[in-house]
């Protein structure tokens, strides 16, 4: 059996100083852990109705795309201002300090595409709502908002809170 908080290390001041990290790449490295994880996520989605998993960058798209192909689904990036080359709708969000910008293509969720939206961590909440607003904004229905590990001293659910939002971990 394994126990997936085994391959999370924690990393002290990183990025900066004060800052306990996550640092999910042991998890990655460890084939048993990594297909252990893949099936815990699909299980949390309860296999409901699917047509696209939106990544967040960059630490998202990895187990966004491994669940698109699970479910059956496509896979959509959302990622940081100016990565994206096709025309793109943009979504401002604050961050501890200062302001970042998401972006989507803007032909990559069809109206009532029923959308999961993953990403690795889910600290503030800052990042997932900028990301949920652009698959909104699009015509996109949320049908979860899905993390591998939330910090839940941070309540990021709490802006996410018209969602339902799962994780397999909470710190
Ligand atoms: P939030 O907007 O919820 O504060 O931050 C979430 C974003 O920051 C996610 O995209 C996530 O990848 C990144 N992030 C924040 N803290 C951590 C952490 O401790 N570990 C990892 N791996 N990513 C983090």
């Amino acid at each position: 059996m394994i126990n997936l908080e085994d391959y999370i290390r924690d990393i002290e001041n990183f990025p900066k100083q004060g800052v306990l990290f996550k640092d999910i790449t042991p998890l990655l490295a460890d084939p048993k852990a990594l297909d252990c994880c893949l099936e815990e996520l699909i299980r949390l989605t309860e296999r409901q109705k699917i047509t696209k998993v939106v990544g967040i960058e960059a630490r998202g798209f990895l187990f966004a795309t491994m669940m698109a192909k699970e479910l059956g689904a496509g896979f959509v990036p959302i990622r940081k201002s100016g990565k994206l080359p096709y025309a793109t709708l943009k979504e401002p969000y604050s961050l501890e300090y200062g302001m970042d910008v998401l972006e989507i293509h803007e032909d990559a969720i069809e109206k009532g595409d029923k959308v999961l939206l993953h990403d690795d961590i889910l600290a503030t909440g800052g990042t997932a709502r900028a990301a949920a607003k652009l698959v909104e904004k699009l015509g996109g229905e949320i049908v979860q908002c899905n993390f591998l590990i939330e910090i839940e001293f941070l309540k990021g659910a709490s802006k996410l809170n018209k969602y339902e939002v799962r994780s397999l971990l909470s710190y």
